[in-house]
């Protein structure tokens, strides 16, 4: 099948690219897109949102986790761009819908989640202790950090340094 841009798409895969010194996995690509669109169209939606999101310091990903502070059920408009920040981050493997072997806060509500369908584990110890920090500090509830099929990681208390 030919994509819009009259190359062979090629097959309908999982693919990995580079863009802006970024690594974007696991990015789906349908069969009437090629790679390169794939990856213009991908490269739009971070120009537009990811560098909100994420910057890069001493070599690493870093992520503005003071974004999502307010409780996601707000006005559209703040919904729509706090879902594409999530999915960024999901492109850039710091987010996962896949559970075991990652982060998770519980109780279960405080985790990013897309709507109603999607929710997310960090992939990194540092982003769910900042984001404990950032945004779950001020949370009535004693939430911990897990990591997934392991035993409690983490309390609030460790994590805000009161202990
Ligand atoms: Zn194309």
């Amino acid at each position: 099948m030919l994509c819009k841009c009259g190359q062979e798409a090629g097959e309908s895969q999982f693919v990995s690219f580079e863009y802006a010194g970024l690594k974007f996995s696991h990015m789906a690509k349908d069969s009437n897109t090629c790679l390169e669109c794939l990856k213009k169209e991908k490269a739009a939606i971070f120009e537009k949102y990811g560098r909100d999101v994420v910057f890069i310091k001493d070599g690493r990903i870093k992520v503005k986790w003071e974004l999502f502070k307010e409780y996601p059920f707000g006005d559209e408009a703040e919904i729509s761009k706090r879902n594409r920040y999530t999915r960024i981050l999901e492109w850039l493997s710091i987010l996962s819908t896949r559970r075991s072997g990652n982060f998770v806060f519980e109780p279960d509500h405080l985790n990013i989640r897309i709507a109603y369908t999607a929710k997310y584990a960090f992939m990194r110890l540092a982003d769910a202790i900042e984001y404990g920090r950032l945004v779950c500090a001020n949370r009535p509830e004693n939430w911990v950090i897990n990591l997934v099929f392991e035993k409690t990681l983490l309390s609030k208390e460790g994590v805000l340094g009161l202990t």
